[in-house]
């Protein structure tokens, strides 16, 4: 039941689980006996603050804080902090409940939690970053520790601002732990964090493909956004031979059908923290659109001809006409960077046609599951490779592909992974939870 109307995109990703959870419960009358779907819904702790900080004019600014704690049946809390101004109560708790399913569905001893700030980075000089950070972390420091809650990073939140938090968590608390992950690999980050959940999404589609007796090589692939989670799908996806062709920003897309040039790209956001406008500067042969002039019903970036989709840059970006165009150019397979990019009437056309579809849940997991391998080695002291991290990674994306699959198939939907992810993660955190007694 709605009982909160302003809280959409928690309802719709409740909407996507529930649906798919039918089966199982019906099959196991054990989770209702538990009242576990009660449960589930409801977090288990919600911390909203005020986050007060000053500006380069002098100017006293403030912003609210969020930090779902949603599930610790089989860890510590664990997921990212997001900085963007449309971070509001039912974005955090949509992302913290996919979490937890998330989390479950890497086999990993951790927890589903979220959360962020309605603050804004753009434009922010770095000591004003510094000075919010600085000031998100004085409130948030009381309710996170390396076994309670260990936040990351996500949309806005990168190596910089996890140091600006992490420096005055240690400072507040004179521990240095590992209570958040994404460190730099200075100072207890782990190798291949930064690239994991691009790298795991491509290694994910690469899962799908195999499937079908079909390999990466030649692919050109959409990727929209140009963040973390773009950037190194684009790597992993000219590494493995296949070719990104399109990605964007929040003001536009680029098509560049010669193949993205990633090293530009990467200047112009992860150094000058630039707009994706600047590429057309030194390349006329790719197309620029600006949001202005994208499609009345949709992105312009889902219109071009390619075979693979990847959308890796925020919830909802991907609507029905969007995916109807993308199947009417005959796209092969879709694979969910970011979290709920696809919109539920989008994804139940890929799932009716059959289309290959790596939901966010299972396909973005690599990002989290080596947050995981970050914490094993800030509590182990030890320090691993990339290649031994790029091993283990590798290896969890095909155990969640493999789980996802086999129990598609146990419940009669062998083509629909958004199904057999979700009753994967569900069904392990629902039995711990009934382990647990009555909490
Ligand atoms: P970043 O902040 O690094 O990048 C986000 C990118 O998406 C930016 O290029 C941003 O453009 C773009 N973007 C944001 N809104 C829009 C929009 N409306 N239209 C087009 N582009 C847009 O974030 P991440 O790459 O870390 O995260 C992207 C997604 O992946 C999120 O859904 C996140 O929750 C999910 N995710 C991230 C993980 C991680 O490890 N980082 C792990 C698992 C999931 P601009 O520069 O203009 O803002």
């Amino acid at each position: 039941k709605r009982t909160s109307p302003a809280q959409t995109e928690f309802y719709q990703a409740v909407e996507e689980i529930l649906e798919s959870l039918a089966p199982v419960l019906e099959q196991n009358p054990k989770y209702r006996q538990h009242s576990i779907i009660e449960r589930l819904l409801e977090p288990e702790r919600q911390i909203m603050f005020r986050v007060p900080w000053v500006d380069d004019d002098g100017k006293i600014q403030v912003n609210k804080g969020y930090r779902i704690e949603f599930n610790s049946a089989l860890g510590p809390y664990k997921g990212g902090l997001r900085f963007h101004p449309s971070v509001n109560a039912s974005i955090v708790k949509f992302l913290g409940f996919e979490q937890i399913f998330k989390n479950a569905l890497t086999g990993l001893p951790i927890g589903g939690g979220k959360g962020g700030a309605n603050f804004n980075p753009k434009g922010k000089s770095d000591a004003e970053i510094m000075r919010f950070c600085q000031s998100f972390m004085t409130e948030l420091h009381r309710h996170i520790g390396p076994h309670t809650d260990v936040p990351a990073g996500d949309i806005g939140v990168g190596t910089r601002e996890i140091g600006y938090m992490f420096g005055q968590y240690k400072r507040l608390m004179n521990r240095f732990d590992g209570v958040m992950t994404g460190k730099s690999k200075l100072w207890g980050g782990s190798a291949l964090r930064t690239e994991a959940t691009g790298f795991g999404c491509v290694y994910f589609a690469q899962e799908l493909l195999n499937h079908r007796d079909k390999s990466m090589e030649g692919k050109r692939c959409l990727v929209s956004g140009s963040g973390n989670v773009a950037i190194y799908t684009m790597q992993k996806l000219y590494e493995l031979g296949a070719k990104p062709i399109a990605c964007s920003d929040s003001n536009g897309t680029i098509y560049h059908p010669q193949g993205i040039n990633l090293d530009l790209v990467k200047e112009i956001k992860e150094v000058r923290h630039g707009r994706l406008i600047e590429y057309c500067e030194t390349h006329d042969d790719a197309e620029y659109t600006a949001t202005e002039d994208y499609p009345d019903d949709g992105e312009a970036i889902w219109r071009y001809e390619a075979d693979i989709a990847f959308p890796c840059a925020t919830q909802n970006e991907l609507n029905e006409h969007d995916a109807q165009c993308l199947l009417e150019n005959g796209i092969e397979a879709v694979v969910e960077g970011a979290n709920m990019p696809c919109t539920q009437a989008a994804v139940d056309l890929f799932v009716e046609q059959c289309t290959a579809f790596g939901p966010g849940k299972a396909a973005n997991a690599g990002g989290v599951a080596t947050s995981q391998l970050e914490m094993a080695q800030n509590a182990s002291m030890t320090r691993w490779t990339a290649d031994e991290v790029d091993e283990q990674l590798q290896c969890i994306m095909r155990r969640i592909y493999r789980d996802a699959q086999h129990t598609a198939e146990e419940f009669g939907h062998p083509h629909n992974l958004v199904l057999g992810a979700n009753i994967a993660g569900f069904r392990r955190v629902a039995d711990a939870m009934i382990d647990q007694g009555v909490v």
